[in-house]
């Protein structure tokens, strides 16, 4: 993957950036020589991930929590000296079931992580963006923010709801030289899929091979892509090239169609 030169010495904050695609996109801007700051509510993930990336900031801070969020700006601020782009990546899968057997309490929990927990991020970003001059925020939204997925409604309401987010946000901070764009990746290779991709077949009584095969028969490469497509796309829109893109859903997906 070229990594664009122009993020030398920006400074980076990404949430749950510990393991996934958040962990590959905080080794790409690092590699980039951006200074990055994660957090995470995996303790244990965020140890090794400031042992294997020298330099790497990291906080133990759930998004969901306006406190937590309040206090890993904080520390966050405390060392990387202000804020240039902010990567709202943090998200979880939500319950697979039809909309009638989703449990308020898993309704609430997918909307706070994936949703309230932008929010709380961009609120403290937003001051700290327009003190450096101009920025970037990402919201990591997905397919699912694009089409309708059967026994995902949280899931997707919460990935929909961030591309409308998105593109209030990028008309409020425009002005400001501010840029806010939404990345929408389709199946990502790597255990969060393996998981879903369980939960799905468990629900029609089908193998997780056939699952499987059926979504990539929806996707014109005929393939998932990697956390290391979606960290390029989202180096790009953060980098000078990308400095005309804003308001934007861009789909990292082999070009999907609705399952
Ligand atoms: P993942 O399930 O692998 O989790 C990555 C990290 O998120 C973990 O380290 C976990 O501890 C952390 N995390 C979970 N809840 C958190 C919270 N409340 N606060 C802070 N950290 C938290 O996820 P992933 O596959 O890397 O997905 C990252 C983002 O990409 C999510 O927003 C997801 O919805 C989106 N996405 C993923 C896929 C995919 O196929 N994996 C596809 C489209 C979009």
């Amino acid at each position: 993957m070229s990594t664009p030169s122009d993020l030398a010495d920006k400074r980076v904050i990404i949430t749950a950036g510990a393991s996934g695609i958040g962990r590959v996109v905080a080794e790409r801007f690092v590699q980039a020589g951006a200074k990055v700051h994660v957090c995470d509510i995996d303790a244990d993930a965020l140890a090794t991930a400031a042992q294997e990336l020298p330099g790497l900031g990291v906080t133990r801070a759930d998004v969901a929590d306006a406190d937590q969020v309040a206090g890993f700006f904080e520390q966050a601020v405390a060392g990387l000296g202000g804020l240039d782009i902010l990567v709202n990546n943090a998200g979880i899968a939500g319950p697979v079931a039809p909309v009638e057997e989703v449990s308020i309490e898993d309704w609430r929990a997918t909307l706070s992580v994936n949703l309230d927990g932008a929010f709380h991020c961009a609120r403290h970003a937003v001051p700290l963006l327009k003190a450096a001059g101009g920025g970037s925020i990402v919201n990591m939204s997905s397919t699912a923010g694009l089409f309708g997925f059967v026994r995902r409604s949280p899931y997707v309401a919460s990935k929909w709801a961030l591309i409308g987010f998105t593109k209030t946000l990028a008309m409020e901070l425009g002005p400001y030289g501010i840029r806010v764009n939404a990345i929408c990746p389709g199946s990502v290779e790597g255990e969060r899929i393996d998981r879903v991709i369980a939960a799905e077949a468990a629900a029609r009584d089908v193998s997780e091979r056939e699952v499987r095969e059926e979504w990539k028969a929806h996707m014109s490469l005929r393939t998932f892509v990697t956390p290391d497509d979606v960290a390029a796309m989202i180096l790009f829109v953060c980098s000078d090239a990308g400095g005309r893109v804003s308001g934007q859903a861009l789909a990292v997906d082999c070009h999907t169609e609705s399952k």
